[in-house]
């Protein structure tokens, strides 16, 4: 039997619908909510991203604008223009494209971001907050998309074994937090992990952030097994794949996550969620 797909279009859609009311609802006070990008360079990954945060801020009636500094912009001069972000009366949220150059000290740079316009949770006192289940907490977009696919579909997680794969700051350890205030009992797996696939077989939901192509196939699960597939790479064709292998593991499992289509869909929807609720914090 095929596992029942949880695709990302509905849950990005429905998160974006809840948006673009209360978005209405401001604008008919004269009240613009508005997002700031900034890009360094010309990474085709970024330029792929801003278009698609573009439109779907367009589809909420938020509006978006970019900036775009050259790629040897120096720490100082990034700085300078997030402060003038951070300053601006028009900005609610700045989101910063990553990864930065290698000359760029992204420590400073994310300490910068004033965290209640760090819609992409980026400065430490973000995560912080984040950490404390604290509800004015602007969630990162990757980790809080995992969490509205599982709450769309219905997954319980109190009580429940979750396998986290892959411990970044941008994917793993928020997840694991996130799934942790969720009452989840997460075990947090890493490359030095033992007993890997045994860990995902005892788990009733696996979310993969690893970053290798089709890692995770049929020895990681069972036919209870709800796999969440973070992951965006390509296969030996150059073809865009996840974490898992789809073709060997949907067959075999409860519910799975395809990719494309799955949680990179819902990303942007997060996003713009959490540009609403930074606005509404500097609007009280
Ligand atoms: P990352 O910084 O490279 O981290 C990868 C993590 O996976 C590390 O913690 C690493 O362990 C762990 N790992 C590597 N090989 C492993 C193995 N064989 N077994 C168990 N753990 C292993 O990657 P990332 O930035 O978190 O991204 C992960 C994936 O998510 C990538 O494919 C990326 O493209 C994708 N991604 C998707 C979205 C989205 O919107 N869907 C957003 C961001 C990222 P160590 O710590 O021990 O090295």
């Amino acid at each position: 039997m095929q596992a029942k797909e949880l695709r990302g279009q509905s849950v990005a859609e429905n998160i974006a619908e809840e948006v673009k009311k209360h978005v209405a609802e401001m604008k008919q006070k004269g009240l613009q909510p508005t997002l700031s990008m900034i890009r360094v360079g010309d990474r085709i990954e970024d330029m792929a991203y801003e278009r698609s945060a573009q439109r779907r801020m367009e589809l909420c009636g938020i509006c978006a604008q970019s900036e775009v500094l050259k790629s040897d912009v120096t720490t100082e001069q990034l700085i300078r223009v997030i402060k003038q972000n951070n300053e601006a009366k028009n900005v609610n949220g700045i989101l910063l494209f990553q990864p930065l150059p290698a000359h760029i000290d992204m420590e400073a740079v994310k300490e910068a971001i004033d965290p209640v316009k760090d819609v992409d949770c980026n400065n430490p006192l973000s995560s912080a907050r984040m950490y404390l289940d604290d509800e004015e907490a602007l969630i990162p977009a990757t980790p809080g998309a995992v969490m509205e696919i599982l709450k769309h579909y219905d997954i319980a997680l109190e009580g429940t074994n979750v396998a986290v794969l892959g411990r970044s700051m941008i994917v793993g350890k928020p997840l694991a937090m996130m799934l942790l205030n969720q009452n989840a009992t997460v075990t947090m797996c890493h490359s030095k992990t033992k007993n890997l696939a045994k860990i995902c077989q005892e788990a009733d939901v696996i979310v993969s952030c690893i970053g290798k192509p089709k890692f995770i196939t049929e020895e990681y699960v069972t036919p209870e097994s709800v796999v969440i597939d973070v992951g965006i790479n390509l296969d030996k064709n150059n073809k865009l794949c996840g974490d898992v292998d789809y073709a060997r593991v949907a067959p075999v499992v409860r519910a799975i996550t395809p990719v494309p289509g799955g949680v990179g869909s819902v990303t942007t929807s997060v996003l713009a969620q959490n540009l609403l609720k930074a606005f509404h914090m500097q609007n009280r």
